[in-house]
């Protein structure tokens, strides 16, 4: 511990600055300001080098955070992206779109805000990218087996470059034109800049990984691979496909025009955002934009809505709104339910909670004009109408974000004949396998929907898996296993 009297001398919490919400909805560019290098190596310096580090138990990936806050500190970058490498394939990824449950569990958040571990995490990354001390990793030699991994989100990702550094000829395929699963196309342009993701694919593609982008695995169109095909090919395939399937919202006018699930909204637009062509582009422009959902995915239509000139974006949550302080029944360390405000929130829109959708009304010529909501709460467990409280708002463009059930089963999964959980996700053991000896399930193809940091937990766990199954024994890190439920969310 570098500055044993930091959290005392420094007991403000400091952060980067967010470029002027009126400049910055004018383009796509990331929000954040670069942080100033000496606050960051005081924001560094409060960590208390807990003799139990709580921040670790609230990571899955199980990060070395007290010792790279100390090599901050001591302004060795070099070492400190050695140690935060160590655990995390990707700090860049997390760095930026983490919810951050380690600064949730962080000792100093008892009585201090805790802290700023995620700014230091994507501040050590960012600046051993400027150095270049980031390098490829290519293994020393080949182990002669072969690993085929399905899905490019970060799960695929993590799995793939373990098992590279281990020797084994790994192939990514990949259903969209480009590789980055929802970090491409999911998730827009001012959380994370695209660049960022395509470096770290470069050096991957520099240590040996093959990407196949544009391959529809289980699918039919030109030169398809079938689930057959794939597991007579390779000596184990990860399965990393996601968790894509949406959750529908069954009410009346579900099929106007205007009605449109996010995930058909948010990727032309972000291709549009990036100056490709974007088949399918809607654009919120000059109208009212509904979002049915609170979660990540509807904060990020509401910045794309913002950006695209929305008149107006109303945001619903079934949900009540929750505090601003921790509930009771969600003590330190947990990751607590609490009112959040996120970049995209600070920008624009209304949210609206405790409300559910009854009906989306017809203008007349087959579009959606308005929702008609009423207001809900919990009564014996169920969310109740309350009476008298039907409204109706308008709306010409209606996002639905209301989650993801689970991967797709038609197509790949059911061809690998895989069992599936209660869930409807990929069942495995602790080896990260499925029923299927050779076939392994990582991300939330078989955690359901989740985290990037569950992701990339989970492809470096599952890449032990392979390895060990490939050649009797790893040494490849395991951070954790599929049923592991620490503190985290
Ligand atoms: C809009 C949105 C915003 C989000 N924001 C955040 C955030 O800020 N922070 C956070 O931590 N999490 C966020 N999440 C959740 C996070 O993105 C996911 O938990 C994470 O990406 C899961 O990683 P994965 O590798 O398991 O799957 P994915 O990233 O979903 O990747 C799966 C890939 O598999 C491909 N695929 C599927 N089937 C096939 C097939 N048969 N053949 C070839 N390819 C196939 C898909 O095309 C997809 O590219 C967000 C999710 C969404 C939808
Ligand atoms: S819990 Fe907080 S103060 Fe303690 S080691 Fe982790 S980051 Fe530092």
């Amino acid at each position: 511990m570098a500055d044993p009297k930091g959290f005392l001398s420094q007991r403000e919490r400091e952060l980067p600055p967010r470029r002027p919400v009126p400049v910055r909805i004018m383009d796509w560019r990331e929000v954040y300001d670069a942080q100033d290098p000496a606050q960051l190596q005081r924001q560094a310096g409060r960590c208390m080098d807990c003799g139990i580090p709580f921040c670790h138990e609230g990571c899955p990936l199980g990060n070395l955070i007290p010792e790279w806050n100390d090599l901050v500190w001591r302004d060795d970058w070099d070492e400190a992206i050695e140690r935060l490498h160590a655990t995390n394939n990707f700090p860049e990824f997390t760095g930026r779109l983490c919810p951050a449950p380690c600064e949730a569990s962080c000792v100093l958040g008892i009585n201090q805000p805790a802290v700023t571990i995620k700014q230091v995490e994507v501040s050590i990354v960012d600046e051993a990218f400027a150095r270049g001390t980031v390098r490829p990793q290519p293994p020393d030699r080949l182990s002669g087996h072969t690993v085929a991994v399905i899905g490019s989100g970060p799960a695929g990702l993590a799995a793939a470059q373990q098992l590279t550094r281990a020797g084994h000829t790994v192939a990514v395929f990949e259903r969209a034109d480009r590789i980055g699963g929802l970090l491409r196309y999911g998730i827009p342009e001012f959380k994370m800049e695209k660049g960022v993701l395509d470096r770290r694919l470069e050096q991957m593609a520099a240590e040996g990984t093959r990407f196949r982008p544009g391959t529809d695995v289980g699918g039919s169109g030109e030169g398809a691979l079938s689930g057959g095909q794939l597991v007579d090919r390779y000596d184990a395939v990860v399965l990393a496909i996601g968790a894509t399937v949406p959750r529908d919202l069954p009410v009346p006018g579900r099929d106007l025009e205007g009605v449109m699930q996010a995930m058909d909204y948010l990727p032309p637009a972000n291709r549009a955002a990036l100056g490709e062509e974007a088949a399918g582009l809607v654009s919120a422009e000059g109208k009212d934009v509904v979002i049915i959902g609170g979660g990540d995915t509807g904060a990020d239509c509401l910045g794309t809505a913002t950006r695209q000139g929305a008149r107006s974006v109303t945001q619903l949550e079934i949900m009540p709104r929750p505090g601003e302080e921790r509930p009771a029944a969600q003590p330190w360390p947990t990751y607590p339910m609490l009112y959040r405000v996120t970049s995209a929130h600070e920008e624009n829109g209304e949210r609206v909670y405790a409300v559910s959708t009854n009906e989306l009304v017809d203008d007349g010529a087959g579009a959606v004009a308005a929702l008609r909501l009423e207001e809900v709460q919990m009564v014996d467990g169920r969310f109740t109408p309350v009476a008298g409280s039907q409204r109706e708002i308008p709306a010409q463009l209606v996002l639905l974000a209301m989650g993801f059930t689970g991967p797709q089963q038609a197509g790949l999964v059911e061809q690998l004949g895989v069992e599936l959980d209660d869930r409807g996700n990929v069942r495995r053991d602790d080896d990260y396998m499925s029923s299927r000896p050779g076939v392994f399930v990582a991300g939330d193809a078989g955690r359901g929907q989740s985290l990037i940091v569950w992701a990339i937990a989970e492809g470096r766990a599952c890449a032990a898996g392979v390895d060990t199954f490939l050649t009797g024994s790893s040494s490849l890190p395991v951070p954790i296993p599929p049923t592991a439920r620490p503190l985290t969310v």
